[in-house]
């Protein structure tokens, strides 16, 4: 790359004037710049990048963006709809967020938005399209422990996991962020519920078997250090097991505008690379990791298509199109789930499901 550096600009509120420019750099080059920044003292390897995300790089009036997890410059900008658009790294397929400065202002506003008060999530009854992730995650617990545990489990969401794992008498402590939500979950299921946000929280170190987060990581502000505090709370030996949507489902390369990754809660979508990445970068081992994909996945593309056609807006119309508890609905879903089953299980064989599931192991 021949061009000339103008501005560079690292996303906490840093910003280089000019006097800073350069007249040509190269990837490595900028990953140097960044941890020299960053760092007092330089680390020997890219993956000590530490509490910021982005480094933005405008030269030449263009703009590129370093990728937050792998660093490559290899990026491009995608334009979903007005107000939503992503950077995508060609090298390990995750996506950030382009959001200037609103990042915690996405945050916070997705959150009262899906846990507020007037959430539609509804603890009383699991529906079918749960089940399949809370069986999915009994699965894999089955495949790894058969003998009573200390769980930390972060945003419980409609608590489906949480339910279960209660039931089968382990010690289990949910943080949950939204105080309506806490409520709820306490009264329904009595376990321990700390209100507030993970990476606020102060819990023993070295104290819990198995660390949850389940599509949490692509909310948060600092996926880093979500990882790092959730090595901290694990005992050696201990495990976590991480859920989010997968940028290379199969949903999100063929209909990439009507991926339901693709959502301003969203503030990264990771690829099961960039997510190995970051995990190892974090210093867990990777002891497993599986594609699923559930039925919900294509009725969200479906239900993208059908407020398009109505012209209705994503953000307002968010949980319309929830599926309800109606004998009708759970027919129809019955229906797509068997006839979608061979579809899902070639996602799930050629690593094309929709949620990246990985088990990490705290090394002794
Ligand atoms: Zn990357």
């Amino acid at each position: 790359m021949k061009n000339e550096l103008l501005l560079l600009k690292v996303c906490n509120n840093y910003i280089m004037d000019k006097s800073d420019s350069l007249n040509q750099f190269d990837e490595e080059f900028v990953c140097y710049f960044y941890r020299s920044f960053n760092k007092e003292t330089l680390p020997k390897e890219k993956k000590l990048m530490t509490d910021t995300n982005i480094i933005e790089v405008t030269y030449s009036g263009e703009e590129s963006v370093a990728c937050e997890i792998c660093f490559s410059l290899n990026t491009h900008r995608f334009d979903i709809r007005p107000g939503l658009s992503y950077f995508i790294c060609r090298s390990c397929n995750h996506s950030s967020i382009i959001s200037k400065s609103q990042i915690e202002d996405l945050f916070r506003s997705s959150q009262d938005k899906y846990f507020g008060e007037n959430s539609s999530i509804n603890l009383g009854v699991e529906g079918f399209l749960e089940k399949q992730g809370t069986n999915q995650r009994q699965a894999i617990f089955q495949k790894f422990f058969n003998r009573q545990l200390k769980v930390l489990e972060v945003g419980p969401g409609a608590g489906s996991f949480l339910r279960w794992i209660c039931s089968k008498g382990h010690h289990v402590t949910a943080i949950e962020d939204s105080v309506y939500l806490a409520k709820e979950l306490s009264s329904v299921l009595g376990c321990e519920i700390i209100v507030g946000e993970f990476e606020h929280c102060s819990l023993p170190e070295n104290s819990f078997d198995l660390f949850c987060s389940f599509h949490v990581i692509e909310h948060v502000l600092d996926p880093r250090a979500h990882l790092e505090l959730a090595l901290r709370y694990v005992k050696p030996g201990g495990l976590a097991f991480i859920a989010t949507p997968n940028a290379n489902s199969w949903e999100q390369r063929l209909f990439p505008r009507l991926s339901p990754n693709f959502d301003s809660a969203h503030l990264r979508v990771f690829s099961q690379k960039s997510l190995r990445i970051l995990a190892q970068d974090v210093g867990w081992f990777v002891l497993y990791e599986k594609t699923p994909e559930y039925s919900s996945a294509w009725l969200r593309v479906f239900s993208k298509v059908l407020r398009k056609f109505r012209g209705e807006d994503e953000e307002a119309t968010a949980g319309k199109y929830q599926i309800n508890q109606s004998f009708s609905r759970k027919m129809i879903l019955g229906l797509i789930n068997l006839f979608s089953f061979p579809l899902r299980f070639l996602q799930c064989l050629f690593k094309g499901g929709n949620e990246v599931f990985i088990v990490l192991r705290r090394e002794v």
